[in-house]
């Protein structure tokens, strides 16, 4: 009855989410043809409640980890509030998550929950382009050479701080991006479907004594293939829109998608 409770509202939740969209700071460094569908008022594919569950924690831990920054460092932390929101053309409106004083002058901070992956790729400084985009965005709307993030891991409680500095050629690059994403056409898929196995590079052998390779009977191919890219297809919401319908098959232990009728819009 509880968890029935709990999945009852994360699935309302999740349909109510699924808005269309256009470019933001949080999504400037994501594919630019999904940028192109939600600049276009396309409807996304609604969340499941699962994840609108992951997403509804990892903002109530941002929540908290601003909260301790806030009664911790005093005068030289604050939140943002609703007057912190800056417009930032080409973009619209953009806002960090709060501000911390490094000498003297204020730098935009963004708080990140993630799972133990994602934390351990940030904490050796192997940002995702979707966090750089942020930062850039933010160093840009606050007129500053530095955001900083602060990573929570949610299965430990490790944290992370990495520094994204502002850079020119990340900006021209978003602002190309948001250019293609407004523009009639849409743009190509910046991504290939995947058919040979990664584990030999479609060679069917291992690299050293040369024999078959296990994982593909030895055929360099992905049984079941060609599938769209794990990431970030799988996790796109205009996928079907983008490649058409989808199946869903196992392969090498692992769920992958791959279109219905074999070709592709
Ligand atoms: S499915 Fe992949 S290629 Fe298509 S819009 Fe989404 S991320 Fe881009
Ligand atoms: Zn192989």
């Amino acid at each position: 009855m509880l968890a029935e409770a709990i999945h009852r509202w994360s699935e309302a939740r999740a349909l109510d989410d699924a808005k269309p969209g256009g470019v933001r700071a949080y999504n400037a460094g994501r594919c630019v043809r999904e940028l192109w569908y939600g600049e276009h008022g396309y409807q996304p594919l609604p969340r499941d409640g699962r994840s609108v569950l992951v997403f509804d924690l990892g903002t109530r831990i941002e929540a908290a980890v601003l909260w301790i920054l806030e009664a911790e460092l005093g005068a030289d932390f604050r939140r943002a509030t609703r007057d912190d929101r800056v417009r930032l053309e080409p973009l619209g409106n953009v806002c960090a998550d709060g501000f911390v004083r490094v000498d003297g002058k204020w730098r935009p901070v963004d708080v990140k929950s993630a799972a133990p992956m994602g934390f351990e790729r940030a904490e050796v400084g192997d940002l995702d382009g979707v966090y750089l985009a942020q930062g850039e965005c933010y160093c840009r709307a606050y007129d500053a050479d530095v955001c900083t993030f602060l990573f929570y891991d949610k299965a430990t409680s490790q944290l992370a701080e990495i520094e994204v500095e502002r850079d020119d050629e990340r900006w021209a690059r978003i602002l190309a991006d948001v250019r293609a994403a407004r523009a009639g056409a849409c743009p190509d898929r910046p991504y290939a479907l995947e058919e040979l196995c990664s584990g030999c590079d479609g060679t069917g052998k291992t690299p050293k004594r040369g024999q078959a390779h296990k994982a593909c009977n030895g055929t360099g191919r992905l049984e079941g293939g060609p599938f769209i890219p794990t990431f970030p297809c799988n996790y796109c919401s205009f996928r079907d829109e983008c490649w058409g319908e989808l199946v869903e098959v196992e392969c090498n232990g692992k769920r992958r998608l791959r279109p219905a009728k074999g070709d592709t819009p």
